[in-house]
Order: structure tokens, then sequence, then C-alpha cells
């Protein structure tokens, strides 16, 4: 009988093996998540090898991140027995296109050499052309054309295409400026993203003979995560697949998440009208998730109208139901997350032990990512932050801190070379160069060189006034932090009043901030914060919630010389490279993806979903972020956790958060709630679960903070009495309570431990609320 010479047909079901094995003709293979899409689209591109249809270079194939790309060609190499060198054409829409355009640039008046624009750059073209055109760049900033060029450019708009309602915006002018910006661009010889598409769709349409040679060489098209593609990523495969109609195209509907980048799911349907025969194959076993996870998911996204809809099914019955649990706040939800990943890791939660490398924790917005990195680095737990640097990574991070060394020590040279010209002053490399030199023969520093440069004219222009701005900027946070050292230097005070240091929830006290207050300032005063403001690219509003992040974290310390410090000390710690580590990303990154073991923190409304899909009129955003939800808890195979906060903390201020909607969405029989550490020391599945989702739902309409609220209250009763003795230990600096203790306090009367807060008791008095307090201040009251 011999070898099978292509044993990667054995591991596949009929519908998949069907869609490896058509390979005339066009394919659409639509089916939910986990149904191996992907992995018949790997075993596709295996099979033309192995059967000769094809060689790897004449195989176009279209995944959505670097990262995808990569382990497709891994897999493809492991099906074919060996790694594979050439596949040039497996890869991301954007690095495909390059390659092409790098090609044929002259068609659309480039050079070969064209650069790719930074946002920067591309702001301050805008801007100058606005500024032409006698606009008020106030009232229409150059932010806001970039965005709707950006649409524009998503749909396959050529200036001259833009008509009908779109031509009134901005102010009648949008696309003559629009126009005006493609002119500019081609005389610089620069494109930006949004080119890289458009001008190859304009090729294609524009020289049919280009467009021949490339039909005819793509023998095979291949594109995973169809559902995310925009218009112009449509057309353009459309008009390659005109040729050998090869093509075949992998896509969930609900997993369509990129809308607000111009996705347009209805693609998937367009597909059908315009590959006349396409042979539509549709998966329905699941093989990633168990039972209640698959289960969980199927009835939140079932909460969205006008879906193509799906049966889906897994032989995996029974397992882990779906886990929610609630937290008094952020820090604790990423405390409880750290203990859990650990004991998972070591098997001491009834179940085999799941690896680091095999649990992750997606997030709605990458500055939720901050909390985990701090608590991982605490504990010393090796993690991962992928699609991203580590957050005390990130540039926008490594600038503001950088400003934070500069206001601490105006001598630290590396942090003025590096925010000297960010954001841009018009100092580019030769007034550095000029600084530099100056510093060196005088033997002083960089900011004194600067000074010195200014006191002789030796720097001339705009650079000069704004270098001026620059010094006279450092010299004043310096004043302020040499003003504020001496104060947080000063012993305890005697008074009685500060001895009890009460942080009262709303008024946080006013010299603890200070050098918040500064922080903030030294952002805004150094256009740092403006820069990102005016930014466009996608990325912009995350930076800027990532700084805001990073003032959170300061919150801890004293001032800002004991958070760097803490910086570097917990960067020291790195991990190596060949341990295996917790996954930390984004929901949007994790699309594709599967992990054992998934925590889903923060579904809290104005979070998760996000404030700005709820002020939307309309379901179009909450669809989107429901869609989210459904890819988030299709990434767990075996467990997966919800969780939330009652309370997170913005500018030293607490803010109640409310369970979110989907957490109600949720099917009660498929899930088990946790009781929140510090009540009974977190139960599973122990029988009350089932019926107490209905509470968690209580909770969420009664009041945001859920500790108060009476679902909760009723939570803990059941807690209570299922018996769960280990309750933790709530340790303090001086003294140790268990929750639930009863205390007495001289000023606040009684009260019950609730938690702790760093190093603070949290209590609920019965008169005065909830108050954080120094432990020794507060004495048992023993009935
Ligand atoms: P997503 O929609 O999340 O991208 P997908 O449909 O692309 O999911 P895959 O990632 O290809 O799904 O497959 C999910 C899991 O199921 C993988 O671990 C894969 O190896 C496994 N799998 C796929 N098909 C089969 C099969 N026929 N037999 C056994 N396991 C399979
Ligand atoms: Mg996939």
């Amino acid at each position: 009988a011999g070898m099978r010479p292509e044993p990667y047909l054995d591991g596949l079901n009929p519908a998949q093996r069907e869609a490896v094995e058509t390979m005339d003709g066009p394919v659409l293979m639509l089916a939910g998540a986990g149904t191996g899409k992907t992995k018949a689209l790997t075993c596709r591109i295996a099979h033309l090898m192995t059967t000769g249809r094809a060689q790897l270079n004449e195989v176009l194939a279209v995944t959505f991140t670097n990262k995808a790309a990569r382990e497709m060609k891994d897999r493809i190499g492991a099906l074919l027995g060996g790694s594979i060198e050439g596949m040039p054409w497996l890869g991301t829409f954007h690095s495909v296109c390059v390659k092409l355009l790098r090609r044929h640039a002259e068609l659309v008046g480039l050079k070969t050499s064209f650069t790719i624009l930074d946002t920067d750059d591309q702001i301050r073209l805008l801007k100058q052309l606005i500024l032409a055109a006698n606009m008020d760049e106030k009232r229409w900033p150059a932010r806001m054309l970039a965005g709707l060029i950006d649409g524009w450019k998503n749909k396959a708009l050529t200036p001259d295409r833009v008509t009908g309602g779109e031509t009134a915006a901005f102010d009648h002018r949008g696309s003559e400026l629009y126009a005006q910006y493609q002119e500019r661009l081609r005389t610089l010889n620069a494109v930006d993203f949004g080119d890289l598409l458009l001008h190859m769709v304009t090729i294609f349409q524009k020289y049919p003979d280009v467009l021949e040679r490339y039909q005819r060489w793509f023998k095979y098209i291949l594109v995973d995560e169809y559902q995310d593609t925009n218009v112009a990523q449509y057309l353009w495969l459309r008009l390659l697949a005109q040729g050998h109609k090869n093509i075949c195209c992998v896509g969930d509907d609900d997993q369509s998440i990129y809308g607000w980048r111009g996705a347009e799911v209805g693609n998937i349907l367009r597909f059908e009208r315009d590959f006349a025969g396409a042979k539509v194959i549709r998966l329905e076993q699941n093989y990633r998730s168990t039972e209640h996870i698959l289960a969980a998911a199927s009835k939140l996204i079932s909460g969205n109208e006008g879906r193509l809809g799906k049966t889906l099914w897994t032989e995996a019955q029974g397992g882990e139901k779906l886990r929610l649990i609630g937290h008094w706040d952020g820090e604790e939800e990423a405390r409880w997350i750290g203990e859990e990943v650990e004991a998972l890791s070591r098997g001491t939660r009834g179940m085999a032990p799941y690896g680091l490398e095999s649990q992750a924790i997606l997030v709605r917005a990458s500055h939720q990512m901050r909390a985990f990195e701090d608590r991982f680095l605490t504990i010393g737990m090796p993690y991962r932050v992928i699609g991203g640097p580590r957050f005390y990574e990130r540039m926008e991070i490594r600038d503001a801190m950088a400003y934070f060394r500069l206001a601490i020590s105006p001598e630290d040279d590396l942090a003025f070379e590096r925010v000297i010209n960010t954001p841009k002053r018009g100092l580019g490399d030769k007034a550095q160069q000029k600084i530099q030199i100056e510093a060196r023969e005088n033997g002083v520093s960089l900011v004194e060189g600067a000074r010195l440069l200014l006191a002789q004219g030796g720097i001339s222009g705009k650079g000069a006034g704004q270098l001026r701005a620059f010094v006279a900027n450092v010299d004043r946070w310096n004043a302020v932090v040499r003003a504020a050292s001496p104060a947080a230097a000063r012993s305890p005070a005697e008074d009685d009043d500060e001895l009890f240091e009460v942080l009262d929830d709303a008024v946080p006290p006013a010299n603890d901030h200070s050098h918040l207050r500064l922080a903030e300032e030294i952002l805004e005063d150094s256009g740092y914060v403006a820069m990102w403001q005016n930014d466009k690219t996608p990325e912009a509003p995350g930076r800027l919630e990532n700084l805001k992040e990073l003032i959170k974290a300061l919150e801890q310390f004293e001032n800002l010389q004991g958070f760097l410090e803490h910086v570097a000390l917990i960067m020291d710690n790195e991990s190596k490279d060949s341990e295996a580590k917790v996954t930390l990303m984004t929901l949007h990154g994790a699309k594709g993806l599967e992990f054992p073991v998934v925590f889903l923190p923060g579904w809290e409304d104005g979070l998760f979903p996000s404030q700005r899909s709820m002020d939307e009129s309309g379901m179009k955003g909450l669809e989107e972020e429901r869609r989210l939800g459904y890819v988030g808890i299709t990434r767990a195979e075996e467990v997966c956790y919800v969780s939330f906060a009652g309370n997170r903390r913005v500018y030293g201020q607490w803010q109640s958060q409310m369970p979110s909607r989907f957490i109600d969405e949720l099917p009660p029989e498929h899930v088990d709630v946790m009781t929140p550490p510090g009540l009974n020391g977190g139960g599973y599945g122990s029988g009350y679960g089932q019926s107490t989702l209905g509470s968690q739902i209580d909770a969420r309409a009664a009041s945001a903070d859920v500790y108060n609220s009476p679902g909760w209250k009723r939570l803990q009763t059941r807690g209570v009495q299922s018996q769960t003795p280990s309750r933790p230990r709530a340790v303090t600096v001086e003294n140790e309570f268990d929750v639930g203790d009863r205390v007495f306090h001289k000023k606040f009367g009684y009260g019950e431990v609730m938690g702790t807060e760093a190093d603070k008791l949290v209590v609920e008095f019965d008169k005065a609320g909830t108050k954080k307090l120094i432990a020794s201040f507060v004495v048992p009251a023993d009935t």
C-alpha cells in the first residue's frame, strides 16, 4: 500500500477535507470560532504543494497579523515535513502590498525608494494644507481631516471618487484637501499606510497588463479572518482573483471586530455574488472549547441581530463552567488573578496543573495591562505581552518617564536627548549636535550646554525660542521637585488628626498627590499630551490612555523619585526567554489564538463594552463589543474566567463601576459565580453558583457599588453558609484582621473589615460608610 503522501488529510473532518480538496474555483468557509478554519486553510496550502498544483511562491496568502503569518508558515512547514523558506506572498495585506508597490511605484508617480510617512509628518502636512486653504485649524483640526481621508482610503476612494454627501465633509473642502494631500505626498515621494492598498487598487484598475500578470502568477489565493477586510482590501482581492478564480476565504461574521477601522462584514455576503458558483462550506464542530464555554459564548453572541447564524457543537462535554467573579477594585482583581494563575500552575485547584504558557489574560483596552504587569513583576511571575511592548517599555511611557527624570535631575543627558525634540520643536539633528558640542567643550550637561548656546546666540530661528522655552520648563519643574522634597522628608506629623490619616474616598489629601499634579503639568506643558491628541493613528487614543494609567500608577508613591526607582527595580526583574510565561494581550490581538485557560477581566460598563460604544446611538457599536466578548470567551479551551471590579481609581478618585451588561446575558446554567476574595475565600462551583447569577444581575441593577448592593449581600450570606473555613487574612503592616471582623474606630465607630487596599484596611462603618485606614487605628470589637 505504501505511505500516504497526505497524512494531514487524516486529521480533518469531511467538511474540512472538502475545503482542502476543492482546489479549483472559489471557496468560502464560513464557520464559528474554533471549528478549524485556519487549520483547514493551512492544510490547503500544504495540499496544493504536495499535489503539485502550485509552487510556494505562486500562492498568495493573507493573514491579519504578522504573528499569524509566522505561525502559518511554521505549521505549513511542519505539515510538509521540514521548514519552508520561500513563501514570499504569505503575510499581512500591508506587507504584501509594500512589496508589490515597490515594483510598480512609477505607475502612481512614485520612485521605488518611496518612504512610508509617520503620522507626525502626516499631520503636519495636513495642517499646512488647512492653513493654506484659509481655514480655522481650531474648528477644522488636521486630525479630523486625517481620519476622514483614512476612511476614504479604506473604501478605496481616490479624491476624484469622493461624491455625494461625502463632499460636504470638512466644510465642503474635504475632497479638495484630500487631492492636495495626495499631490504633496507624491512630490515628497511618500505614502501613508492607507495608500499601500489604495495605490495597488489604482494600479490594477488602470493598468490591465500589470493586473493580468499577477492574476496569472497567483494561482491560488487564500484569506484568513476574511470578516475583517475593508472595501479596499476586498477590491484588491477581487481584482487578483478574477484570473484563476481560485480564491478561498475563511471567516466568521460573529468575529468581525474591526468595524472601527472600516472592516465590512458585508464582504462575506458579497463573496457569493461576486464569485458565481462559489462553494460555501460550513463547519459546525468546535474542536477548541468544552461544552460550557461554547454554550456561554453562543448565548452571548445570540444577542446580536442580523447574524448569518450558525450551530456549533463540541464533543468535549462537561468540563468547567464559565467562572464569574466580582472584585472590590481593579488592584484586587489583578492580585486575585495573579494568585489564581499561580495556583492553577501548581495544580492546587483540584485540576491538573496548567503551566503559565497555557494561561492568558485578555483585556479590552491596553491600559488595563498596567495593573497586571505591576502585580506580576511584584510577585515575580514571568509574563509576556503580545502585540506590543510591556507597559513600562512602551514608547509613550518611556518618553513620559524621561520627562520626569529631567524634572528630577536636569543633567540627565539621556533623558534630555530622548525628549528634546519630542514633540517636534524644530530642534533637529543639527541643533542637537550644536548642543552636544557646546556641552562637551565646556564639560557640562546638555541642558547647561543648551543654556550656553542660547546665551551666545549660537542657535537661531524658531528653534531658539522653542529651546529657550524647553530649558525654562525644565528649570521650573525642577524647582517644584526641589521645593517638594523637604516636605516629603518631613517626619510623621504629631497632629492626632493626621495620624489617623483617613483617606476619604472622594477627597484625597492635597499634599499626598502634589507629584501627580506635577507629572500632569510636565506632560501638558511640554506639549507631549497635545502631540498625541493631535495624532490620528488608531494607536493614539490608546497611548493617551496609557499616559493616564501612568499617572494612576504614580498614586502609590510619595514622589516621582520613588516611582522611578520602583520602575527601575522591577524592570531589572527581567525573566529569561526560555521560561514559561503567562500571556497578556488585548482581545483584538487574540483573534485566531487559543489557550487552555483564559481570564477576561474588566467586564464593566464603560470599559467593556466601551463607553464610546454605549454613547453611540444605535446598536452597531455595542454589537461589535459583543462580538469582541464572543472572541474572548471562544479563545478558552478548558477554563474561562470573567471578572469585574466594583471600583476603579481614576486620578486619585474612586469611580464606581457597573458590572458589564454582557454579564446579564450569560446563561446562568453554564456559569459558576465565585464568591469574591475576602468573603469566604472563593468557592468553586460549590452548588450555589447557578442560582446566584441572578443576584449578580441584581447587583448591577441595584447599585454601582457591588459590595453594598442587595445582590452582593445575598452572595455574601451564601458564601458564609457554604463552609469554607480558610478565610484569607487581611494582612496589614501592624495588625492582622480577618475579612468580616467587627472593628471599632475612635472617630467612625463600629464597622466591618471588607479587605485591604495597599497597606490600608478597608472598613465598612455602620454609620460612616466605607473608609480606608491604617490598621493600627482600629481595634477589634469583640462582642
Ligand atoms: P478561530 O475562528 O478562532 O480563528 P478556527 O476556526 O480558525 O478558529 P482553528 O484555530 O483552525 O479554528 O482550530 C481550533 C482548534 O481545533 C485547533 O487547536 C485545531 O488544531 C483543532 N482542530 C481543528 N480541526 C480539527 C480536527 N478535524 N480534528 C481535531 N482537531 C481539530
Ligand atoms: Mg482561525
